[in-house]
């Protein structure tokens, strides 16, 4: 018998019933008072996942599509700095090369950021910052206060990469001096791929670029805004979703949310190392594991095929490999959006069941179990 997914892995991600449900109502049209209800609704309830009192422009596309519209609409710098330290960050570079002169600080993946070597950068004369806050291909949370802070010293624009992050942990964009964040529908928002948000504070649009992409121009969105519209054709059942998910994220309060993604994390990594596996990221004294997903060394004795392809013919369980050169090295359980105790347990004895049978791990569920307590 066939069963439906269950999709641990750093998106897509289990996508709520209240939440599908909300989306198969019938089709409102976009330019209506009804659409313009949920676009205010989802605006303002992103700007509080965000931190901040700035605008919240909504783009129908990937998070991709959220992190071209943040860099090419403020590339108006001669330089600027890209941290590259997982995939996301190597994504950032490329797309901040089409744009502008770019100081690439590339590190190991799974490494922590260098902090001075930030401020290195800086010092030589770029005028921009942008880094990845949670880098999903590593599992690993990069120091967004301490770099926001390097580049007010020069009053650097800061563009962060919150696609992981934003309403799954802690992100004060204002208090931590971030001027442009980006977020992707399908990760901790909890609801189906294809939107993206950018949060902008007044003070990025001295770095405005009119050149930008069509499409992407926030000027577009901006001007939009004000009328709770977007300027063109909306993906509306993903609008309709999202103004769920808020809905959700207020009921549960995004205090609680943002301790429950912790919860989890920490109970997949005390499963992990008790279970005799080895963490993937390498911290230095500013950065942490990832509170949203856990990367996790592929142990000697197992092929990534036959662990993740045993849990998914046998528990319908999905969850993600290592990216480009990390392909079979390391594993990823994704603990993102609106799950419960349920998945994280079953996902854990799960991966369990198939390393111990392959004589790879140790038994260790009771130590997550602690934790969930
Ligand atoms: C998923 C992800 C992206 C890319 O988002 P797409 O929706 O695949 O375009 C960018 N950055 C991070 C940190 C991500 O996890």
């Amino acid at each position: 018998m066939k069963f439906d997914e269950l999709l641990m892995i750093p998106g897509p991600v289990q996508v709520h019933s209240r939440i599908l449900n909300a989306m198969a109502k019938p089709l409102i049209g976009h330019r209506t008072p009804e659409f313009s209800d949920i676009m205010k609704n989802c605006t303002l309830g992103l700007k509080e996942l965000f931190g901040t009192d700035g605008d919240v422009y909504l783009i129908s596309g990937s998070g991709t599509a959220g992190m071209e519209a943040a860099i090419s609409s403020f590339s108006k710098v001669s330089r600027i700095t890209c941290i590259d330290n997982g995939k996301f960050g190597d994504r950032l570079c490329r797309i901040a090369s089409r744009y502008t002169e770019v100081d690439a600080l590339r590190f190991e993946w799974g490494e922590s950021i260098d902090l001075e070597k930030v401020k290195e950068s800086l010092e030589n004369g770029s005028e921009a910052v942008a880094f990845v806050h949670n880098e999903t291909s590593t599992g690993i949370l990069n120091p967004a206060r301490e770099i926001a802070k390097i580049a007010k010293k020069h009053s650097a624009l800061v563009i962060m990469d919150g696609i992981t992050s934003v309403g799954g942990d802690e992100v004060k964009m204002d208090e931590w001096g971030i001027d442009v964040a980006i977020v992707g529908s399908q990760k901790c928002l909890g609801i189906p791929p294809g939107l993206a948000a950018v949060a902008v504070n007044e003070r990025a649009w001295e770095f405005y670029n009119e050149k930008a992409p069509f499409y992407l121009d926030l000027m577009a969105y901006k001007k939009k805004l004000k009328d709770w519209q977007t300027p063109y054709t909306p993906a509306v059942p993903l609008f309709v979703a999202l103004n769920e998910a808020i809905e959700m994220i207020k009921e549960e309060g995004l205090e609680n949310r943002i301790q429950r993604h912790r919860k989890f994390s920490r109970a997949v990594r005390e499963w992990a190392v008790n279970a005799g596996l080895e963490l993937f990221p390498r911290l230095n004294e500013y950065s942490s594991y990832s509170n949203t997903v856990t990367a996790i060394k592929m142990p000697e004795g197992i092929t990534d095929k036959e662990l993740r392809g045993t849990l998914k013919q046998e528990y319908s369980i999905t969850i993600s490999g290592g990216q480009e050169h990390l392909k079979g090295k390391i594993f990823r359980i994704g603990t993102m959006g609106n799950i419960g105790k349920r998945e994280v347990v079953a996902t854990l004895m799960a991966v369990e069941d198939i390393l111990t049978r392959k004589g790879c791990a140790v038994p260790a569920i009771n130590h997550a179990l602690e934790v969930l307590k």
